[in-house]
């Protein structure tokens, strides 16, 4: 399988260190808002890469932060008057919701920064002790002239970049490019005692904390929307490269492009914001998952109603499929698995998810076409959708959930004899508005979830 490498910007076939386990970071949320769309493109992409991976029978272990201080969640402390605890509390627990909800099950840990300062303090006095680190009144910045490889990553002119940095007010700084480690705590916010006094880590040395903490100075793959190449992933590199001496921290560098919206990137500041909760409303979770996985994952792409509507047209044929072919012994033959390896195909360039979505819903049109499908038949299509559903999560399984909804479709069957299609309409609308929707064929009604 090849990837994407944004450091080198060639083609890298991903390889498992031997007898080694391959280790994912992928940078979480600030929790200082509710999830919207931007962060379900990433999340659902990240977690089908995860899948894959362990499809293949790799043995992935699948890290992400979540990003309990910051100055996006002090800026949130004052607009709100809400506690540092109460913010940090409350959207945690709805992030992990909508990854629930958006079965983005593959994550393995959740690492809290503040959970972490001790080892953020103790990266910090490394890079003091070896001299990319200096202390000036506000805080403790890393000096980013002894990195020589700063810039690599985003492929960045860094005089350039010197000359284009705003004239700041810590005129301490030794170049207008070094970047906070410690923060000297403020009136008002919260703060953990250091050697330098009582403060925060800044935003970069979170990520690097962690990962060393849990995967040691190198691991496989890191992972994040494009905007945090620079200069978040880029002062990851300079951070532990420095601390360890090793090169490099990661071998694998996939990025996610923007979700726009009319062709704006997709942000509360910009006030295009559509929360993942209001999509749920509208949209099945595979509709959104199906969505975002016809994009491919590195473009920018622009957010549109009529995408999510084919969407969830197209979770509803596999679910449609599936609730015709449960109830049978699913059966591996080679028929089902050359069918799998043909949907998967894709995936090995780059995580075309685009392609595989196209053969997904070529695979269910065709199925759904064919008549009075045999026992064996329906074991081998419930064998590809169980395949498909393990590595994309695309299909809508929800069971039935009792008898009287029989006696519900008798009512409705009933009505439309009569010709009181009034009534008959009113029946099937109550149940949409329960998410449980009615099939009508020449053969009779069908209803599924
Ligand atoms: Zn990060």
């Amino acid at each position: 399988m090849e990837v994407k490498d944004t450091l080198s910007s060639t083609m890298k076939t991903v390889e498992t260190r031997e007898g080694k386990r391959m280790n994912m970071f992928v940078c979480g949320p600030t929790v200082q808002d509710r999830p919207h769309m931007g962060h379900a493109r990433t999340y659902v992409f990240y977690d089908v890469l995860a899948r894959y991976l362990r499809y293949k029978g790799i043995r992935l272990f699948y890290l992400m932060n979540i990003t309990d201080i910051e100055d996006h969640i002090i800026t949130k402390m004052q607009e709100t008057g809400r506690s540092w605890e109460d913010i940090t509390t409350s959207y945690s627990s709805e992030f992990f919701e909508i990854m629930r909800r958006l079965k983005n099950n593959s994550v393995n840990y959740y690492a809290f920064a503040t959970d972490y300062i001790k080892e953020i303090i103790e990266q910090i006095l490394k890079l003091i002790e070896k001299g990319y680190a200096y202390k000036i009144s506000d805080g403790i910045y890393f000096r980013v002239r002894k990195f020589k490889d700063y810039g690599n990553l985003s492929k960045q002119n860094l005089d350039e970049l010197r000359a284009g940095a705003r004239v700041e007010v810590r005129e301490e700084k030794e170049d207008p490019l070094d970047f906070a480690l410690w923060k000297m705590k403020k009136e008002g916010e919260p703060s953990w005692p250091s050697p330098w006094g009582d403060g925060r880590p800044g935003w970069h040395i979170e990520d690097t904390a962690i990962t060393e903490s849990i995967f040691g100075p190198q691991y496989d793959i890191h992972g994040g929307a494009k905007d945090l190449i620079f200069p978040h992933h880029e002062s990851e590199i300079a951070q532990m490269e420095a601390v360890s001496g090793k090169k490099p921290i990661v071998r694998y560098w996939i990025h996610t492009g923007h979700l726009n919206v009319d062709d704006i990137k997709m942000s509360k500041s910009l006030k295009n914001f559509v929360t993942v909760e209001d999509a749920l409303r509208s949209y099945w979770p595979e509709a959104i998952r199906i969505m975002m996985l016809s994009m491919k994952y590195s473009a920018a792409v622009n957010f549109e109603e009529k995408a999510a509507i084919d969407a969830q047209g197209n979770a509803e044929r596999i679910s449609i499929l599936y609730h015709r072919v449960s109830g049978v012994p699913e059966i591996r033959s080679d028929w089902a698995l050359e069918m799998t390896g043909r949907i998967f195909a894709p995936l090995e360039n780059d995580m075309n998810t685009p392609e595989v979505v196209r053969e997904i819903i070529s695979f269910v049109k065709d199925s759904l076409a064919r008549n009075k499908l045999s026992e064996q038949e329906k074991g081998e299509i419930l064998y590809v959708l169980r395949q498909i559903e393990a590595v994309f999560g695309i299909v809508h399984t929800v069971p039935l959930p009792d008898k009287s909804m029989d006696i519900i479709l008798k009512m409705r069957n009933e009505s439309r004899k009569k010709g009181d299609y009034d009534s008959a309409d009113m029946i099937r609308d109550t149940l949409k508005s329960l998410g449980v929707h009615i099939e009508d064929t020449s053969e009779g009604s069908y209803l599924w979830w």
